[in-house]
């Protein structure tokens, strides 16, 4: 028994909704369509937050919702950082649940835990767990549950705490092996498991033929054998599908309609054996060489990083190059997924070659991470690159007042970054963002104001820090460098994100 038992298997995310900016109003109305025809085919399961779809997400949802009478969970989010107390949680949870027309909610979600050490952050007296569990009192909320980008380990820890009952995970096979023990955790606490990135961040349909492994004879597709794959583990009761169209979501549907010939533990076990096999050169994550390293260097999570290598990359925060796109989806896993930034870019292999002899797929582990270092110097993916980006930006400027642009999570971690390297800034922070829902609410300490203040407010400076809209937001305000404001990117050609 789960809390997720009532639900259908797939889920719907919104964060893909085809919407371009928040006046988008054919946008609003497919997507609105869109979340009408999930809740018809049976879909009840619903993520979203305050800023998915362009800040729109839970717009369009207040409007489904008024126009239908079937009965759905719907999460509301809330993630340390943009809060911290349980009355930054109230707060969070009264905007979503207004912003959606409705008085309560299945499921709080503590959104995006990416430590054991953020959890404890998280569950201080009077901090966000707090605030959930009163919520859960008065009836609110009926669930507690949390999201996580952190390592597989840390997230069993967290599990094995016992203060959720549900988990949303990424988990596709590209990682299955080494979510293993996040699954065999869920099922012996009875915690109930979501899964997001079904698809490995488009990698699978992106790959279809390399990844046609995964398809037996009922299998319409590779992206069904994935999702099938995925729902025939016996910890995992919802898959998330973030549909752009009724066309893409009609599909997914059908890899849970159809017939399905294979029983889910054949299905597990063929596609198992395959993973071993099918990947030649391909990182299993089995961690034979795990613990033997003089340089205590984290080789699995390394080398299953470098395995995003082999396939071609899809499209990531709206950018193109497939060099670049092929260093997005390598960091994305060593950082987003592994929990693993790099100090510098010095690479710490001595080449003793202990690693490799134990490697039971053979694979060229110095030479794998000479490459990876190499493309870590790059892309500015190590914490001296931050620093010295930081240090670009922001010494000998004298800045009194500075606005960070958008609002939000990625805004707040590279504010994280400065207080890391060089204590609190001595300039005032001024936060922007041009959803029209969040202007005159707070980001922590800060008010966040609409773009049309910045020429009332006149910082000395504005820092971009959007990786996936930088270019637009940068656009969008270039007329006040007339104003005597500095305009900066945080983010140079070849970076990655530092956010993801
Ligand atoms: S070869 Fe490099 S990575 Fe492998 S064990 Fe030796 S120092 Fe560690
Ligand atoms: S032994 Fe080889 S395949 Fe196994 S985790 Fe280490 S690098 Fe990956």
């Amino acid at each position: 028994m789960s809390i997720y038992d009532k639900y259908y298997p797939l889920g719907l995310g919104t964060a893909r909704f085809p919407i371009s900016n928040p006046n988008d109003e054919t946008g609003i109305e497919e997507s609105v369509k869109l979340v009408l025809c999930a809740l018809e085919h049976g879909v009840n399961y619903i993520d979203t937050s305050y800023i998915y779809s362009a800040g729109m997400a839970q717009t369009v949802l207040r409007h489904a919702f008024a126009q239908t009478n079937r009965s759905y969970g719907v999460t509301l989010k809330v993630q340390y950082g943009q809060d911290k107390t349980a009355d930054d949680a109230f707060k969070r949870v009264e905007l979503q649940l207004g912003m959606m027309g409705i008085e309560r909610a299945a499921f709080f979600v503590v959104w995006t835990i990416m430590s054991y050490d953020e959890f404890e952050k998280i569950t201080q007296k009077g901090g966000i767990y707090d605030g959930a569990l009163k919520l859960k009192d008065e009836g609110i909320v009926d669930h507690i549950c949390f999201s996580t980008h952190a390592a597989p380990a840390d997230i069993v820890r967290i599990i094995e705490s016992d203060a959720f009952e549900g988990v949303t995970i990424s988990y596709s096979p590209i990682n299955s092996t080494s979510m293993q023990p996040v699954l065999n955790a869920a099922l012996k606490h009875n915690i109930g498991v979501v899964v997001m990135n079904p698809l490995g961040g488009g990698l699978i349909p992106q790959n279809s033929n390399y990844f046609s492994f995964l398809r037996n004879e009922s299998d319409k597709s590779t992206v069904h054998a994935a999702l099938r794959y995925e729902a025939a583990q016996p910890a995992i009761n919802i898959i998330l599908s973030g549909c752009a169209s009724q066309e893409q979501l009609k599909d997914s549907l059908r890899a849970f309609s159809d017939e399905n010939t294979e029983p889910d533990y054949k299905r597990v076990e063929r596609v198992n054996v395959k993973l071993k096999s099918a990947l030649p050169a391909f990182c299993t994550g089995c961690r034979y060489c795990a613990d033997n390293c003089p340089k205590s260097i984290q080789i699995p999570e390394f080398m299953q990083s470098y395995n995003m290598l082999q396939f071609e990359p899809s499209r990531l925060y709206n950018h193109e190059d497939p060099e670049l796109l092929k260093n997005i989806h390598l960091f994305r896993r060593l950082v987003f997924d592994f929990g693993i930034l790099p100090e510098n870019s010095e690479n710490p292999c001595v080449r003793c070659g202990q690693c490799e002899m134990k490697c039971t797929q053979k694979l060229s582990i110095c030479d794998a991470l000479d490459d990876i270092y190499s493309r870590i110097e790059l892309t500015g993916c190590s914490k001296d690159a931050k620093k010295a980006r930081l240090s670009e930006i922001f010494d000998g400027k004298n800045y009194n007042k500075v606005g960070f642009y958008p609002s939000g999570g990625y805004s707040n971690a590279v504010l994280n970054f400065y207080r890391e390297f060089f204590g609190e800034p001595e300039f005032e922070i001024l936060m922007f963002n041009s959803s029209p829902h969040l202007r005159g609410s707070m980001v922590g300490e800060y008010i966040i104001h609409s773009p049309y203040e910045i020429a009332e407010l006149v910082p000395d400076a504005i820092l971009v820090t959007s990786y996936q809209h930088g270019a637009a937001i940068f656009d969008s305000i270039k007329q006040y460098s007339d104003y005597g404001i500095d305009l900066l990117n945080l983010h140079k050609t070849n970076d990655v994100p530092w956010v993801w």
